[in-house]
């Protein structure tokens, strides 16, 4: 998986992001390597470089002078070049953290607000980001990303039941978020916001084509093709709690009986009067079929266990299905285990959905799924000379 540039002169606004990209990946970089791996001229990286080095948003590094003349300069993101605030609001409240261009989380903060209305919750997030925001005066604030429950817009699943945002149906929300915080917004599911920041600050860098598994209030996933998340024609790909997982099983509020969430989710586990003890055995066959299904589904490298939940959850949880049925992911030659727990940390979420305002600067592949025009490989005359 390696990211193209083009040498075509209005490309400028791809090519930055994709020079940044490679940076971010494989820092400290030569601009030598960054010319061979995305295919650029020595020359257009070069240029592309001192734009971004003036504009703070990298720092070079160079060694001591060896008496062969100066030895050529390695770059890095310079992490505090710039700062994004990500939010994921859940029925149980809001968590916030402000977000440096390298994707350390430099200080969040927590609200309780169960099943909080709009007008509450926006309120309570126009505060946290002035709190936080605050935390690097001058600094520059790229924007505000959100993260929340999905599926988004179906109504009779998206805005009923104890894993999704009661009362939200209608709220405008990437409006009320610019409005409430005067900063570019973005809005996202959490599953993909979290898979987004497993891509950049976790397996991503091993792992190309995984199932990203999100195991919160709800259960939810995405699968990562490419480094790039699908999202559907709707955006709610991957929404894999509905799915039928036992016949005449639970009733669920989206009106089916027997969904996965149902059973494999922190709610279900919360509705277990035995906890931890009586609900993985009870939980292991249903959760064996569900990683069975996303095999022969997505043929993934490997399907990846995160979310919400605490990390010891999920290890135990990965651990009761060390012999999972045979599907097309029983390759002989495979390398790594079909299950492992997402290395990105609790933040992951959070991380996303900062990342989310990062994108349009940092990462063309995930700029190109979170906006609604995909980035062009040819971008339009329009773009000529914009300063991306
Ligand atoms: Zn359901």
């Amino acid at each position: 998986m390696t990211l193209r540039g083009t040498n075509q002169e209005f490309a400028r606004p791809f090519n930055r992001r994709i020079v940044l990209e490679s940076i971010r990946l494989h820092a400290p970089i030569k601009r030598a390597d960054i010319a061979r791996q995305v295919g650029l001229t020595v020359q257009t990286v070069s240029t592309i470089v001192r734009e971004l080095e003036e504009q703070g948003y990298i720092l070079s590094l160079r060694d001591e002078p060896n008496g062969r003349g100066l030895p050529p300069a390695r770059l890095r993101i310079n992490p505090e070049g710039g700062y994004a605030v990500g939010i994921h609001l859940t029925p149980l409240g809001l968590d916030a953290a402000l977000v440096n261009l390298s994707g350390e989380v430099i200080e969040s903060r927590h609200r309780d607000a169960p099943n909080a209305t709009p007008d509450h919750a926006f309120e309570l997030i126009g505060r946290l980001v002035a709190e936080l925001t605050g935390l690097r005066p001058g600094g520059r604030i790229l924007g505000v990303g959100m993260a929340l429950p999905g599926p988004f817009g179906v109504e009779s699943m998206s805005f009923v039941g104890p894993t999704t945002m009661a009362g939200w149906q209608d709220v405008a929300l990437r409006e009320r978020l610019a409005d409430e915080t005067g900063l570019p917004a973005f809005i996202e599911t959490d599953m993909a916001a979290s898979a987004l920041g497993e891509q950049l600050y976790g397996l991503g860098t091993r792992f190309s084509d995984y199932y990203y598994l999100y195991f919160g209030v709800g259960l939810g996933g995405a699968m990562v093709h490419d480094g790039t998340v699908l999202r559907g024609a709707w955006g709610n790909a991957g929404e894999i709690g509905h799915i039928p997982a036992v016949p005449d099983g639970e009733p669920c509020p989206c009106g089916n009986r027997g969904c996965l969430e149902r059973y494999l989710s922190l709610e279900a586990l919360g509705r277990r009067q035995g906890g931890e003890a009586e609900w993985l055995p009870q939980v292991r066959p249903i959760f064996r079929n569900a990683v069975a299904t996303i095999e022969n589904l997505f043929d993934p490298q490997v399907v990846v266990l995160g979310g919400l939940a605490p990390l010891d959850l999920l290890e135990k949880l990965a651990a009761t299905v060390q012999d999972l049925p045979n599907t097309v992911s029983a390759r002989k030659d495979r390398t790594t285990p079909r299950i492992v727990v997402a290395s990105s940390g609790p933040n992951s979420v959070l991380r996303g959905a900062a990342a989310l305002a990062v994108t349009g600067v940092l990462s063309p592949r995930f700029g190109q799924m979170f906006e609604t025009v995909a980035e062009p490989r040819h971008a339009a005359p329009r773009e000529k000379g914009a300063a991306a």
